[in-house]
């Protein structure tokens, strides 16, 4: 299909379940003269350059779709990008509305705290298992809860700087590599810290979840 790039939000950093490894992900708005649609490009997280160009007409090839929150694409291994020198009639949609991403400044005016207990083989998220020994739902890993791996997830109020209304959002503390000497064990500090800081942050608009953080600078 042939579609015109119409907007690239910010890349967001995922990890792969069973391998752990780290990819980006860039949501990327695609259109063509009957609609547009969220397209997301996968890449190394070494990559600095984007397969897609915005405002250019590209042929994609190879992508997969999945039926899920209205619809997305998203790339494969196989994906091909052509830039094509073409016009398209496209209608802009108002990027802010259709988009599952925001970014936006601010700072959190609190903070909650709570441990979730993580899969040794897999890191995938228990809650607290109420037993000594566990068998993980996701990959069937057996192992002494005592041995499971510990992450800190914190729950907040964002104020954004423009003065809108608080939102309320979740994030991990893997997006918060950015703060000095943090140690995740004293979540006293880690709190104050956050209170502390101005951030640019992403949110996923569908489950208020926080994708990346990072904090501006004061000069
Ligand atoms: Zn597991």
């Amino acid at each position: 299909m042939h579609c015109q790039v119409l907007h690239i939000h910010p890349a967001v950093l995922k990890t792969i379940p069973y391998t752990n490894e780290k990819k980006k992900v860039t949501p990327v708005i695609i259109g063509d003269p009957t609609g547009h649609i969220t397209l997301s490009v996968w890449t190394d997280i070494h990559e600095e350059q984007l397969p897609v160009e915005k405002d250019k007409v590209f042929k994609l090839e190879n992508l997969s779709f999945k039926n899920w929150n209205g619809g997305q694409l998203s790339s494969t291994k196989s994906s091909v990008y052509t830039s094509v020198n073409q016009k398209l009639k496209v209608n802009k949609p108002n990027i802010e509305a259709t988009s599952m991403y925001q970014t936006l400044q601010g700072v959190f005016v609190t903070v909650e705290s709570t441990t979730v207990s993580l899969c040794i083989a897999c890191n995938s998220r228990e809650p607290s298992p109420s037993t000594h020994f566990y068998k993980c739902k996701v990959c069937n890993c057996k192992q002494l809860v005592s041995n499971m791996k510990k992450n800190t997830d914190l729950k907040g109020k964002f104020k954004p700087l423009d003065d809108s209304p608080l939102i309320h959002l979740s994030l991990n503390n893997h997006q918060l590599t950015w703060l000095p000497d943090t140690d995740v064990n004293n979540i006293d500090d880690l709190e104050e810290q956050l209170l502390q800081t101005s951030m640019t942050i992403t949110y996923n608009k569908v489950n208020n979840y926080v994708e990346t953080t990072s904090p501006i600078d004061s000069v």
